[in-house]
């Protein structure tokens, strides 16, 4: 099979199976044999790896995943997509195509399954508004990986990279520096992709950190204060965690972990470094 990062190749096949592009899950296809061989390079996939691909599309990434992967798991959400992708894949025998929203797939059973439990590395080229949920939701379920390499737009890539004094510092940021280092490894101007988005691409990768660079007594609970803290951003910490129905704190508790921080009471959430909101949850606990 032809590569279909050759635009002639992607054109050809979505002619064959009168393919319509779905806005609704995002499909912009890459057309860059030079972006998809970064990525390759950048992600170190070799033949000792299991990769799961999220959104392999018509196959393009995931022609090369085979190359040079032990072995592929591609899922996709587009029924329409998995008789093309029987047969752009049809020469491999090292790759296993799952019609499913991968937001309902248990990743960390597949791994078990598919890898005897071991890390595997993760390549995605996602619809933007699922790439957060999607790398939170990986990070947080301590499914075992060695690292994410993920195509999203520009600015969600800076988004992982900023810290406290920046409107794009979120949960997000906050989540990707917790659990991995992150790297922006390409980029990847609109006219990489069929059709055209209306948005310049990053490629990022994400390791991860084999030890967490904070020590947090709890997790989960730092995650739900940070989750509070930046969906009320304007809010002062001591309210978002009040108001949110997930935190059962009292005032008096939260201004007391302030105080001995040495931090004012008026302060808000989106002020705080990750060092800050780990020790601020240390108090709570
Ligand atoms: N990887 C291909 C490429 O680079 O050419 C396709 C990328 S395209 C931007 C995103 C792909 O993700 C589409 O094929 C789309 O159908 C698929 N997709 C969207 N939402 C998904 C979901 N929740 N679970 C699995 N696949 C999804």
């Amino acid at each position: 099979m032809a590569t279909l990062g050759i635009p002639k190749n992607t054109i050809e096949i979505i002619q064959k199976y009168n393919f319509m592009f779905q806005k609704k899950f995002g499909q912009n296809f890459l057309i860059d044999t030079r972006v998809l061989e970064r990525i390759i390079e950048a992600s170190g996939v070799s033949k000792d790896d299991m990769v799961l691909e999220i959104g392999p599309g018509i196959g393009t990434m995931t022609q090369y995943l085979c190359e040079n992967a032990r072995k592929v798991i591609a899922v996709e959400i587009d029924k329409n997509l998995i008789p093309i992708l029987s047969d752009t894949l049809s020469e491999y025998d090292n790759v296993r195509v799952i019609n499913e929203d991968i937001l309902k797939v248990d990743i960390n059973k597949l791994v078990n399954e598919e890898n005897d439990g071991k890390p595997i590395k993760v390549i995605a080229n996602l619809p933007y508004y699922i790439t957060t949920p999607i790398i939170m939701g990986l990070f947080e379920s301590h499914v075992p990986i060695e690292s994410i390499t993920i195509m999203v737009q520009k600015e969600v890539a800076d988004r992982m990279k900023v810290g406290p004094g920046t409107k794009d510092y979120g949960a997000l940021s906050l989540a990707v520096q917790y659990y991995a280092e992150p790297k922006v490894v390409a980029t990847a101007p609109a006219n990489c992709f069929m059709p055209r988005p209306n948005v310049d691409s990053s490629v990022i990768k994400l390791t991860r950190h084999e030890n967490v660079p904070v020590n947090v007594k709890d997790e989960k609970l730092m995650f739900k204060i940070i989750r509070a803290s930046f969906n009320q951003r304007r809010k002062t910490l001591q309210n978002s965690i009040c108001n949110s129905p997930d935190l059962h704190f009292s005032k008096a508790q939260i201004v007391e972990a302030l105080k001995q921080m040495g931090l004012s009471e008026t302060i808000r959430g989106e002020a705080l470094t990750l060092e800050q909101f780990a020790e601020f949850t240390n108090y709570l606990c």
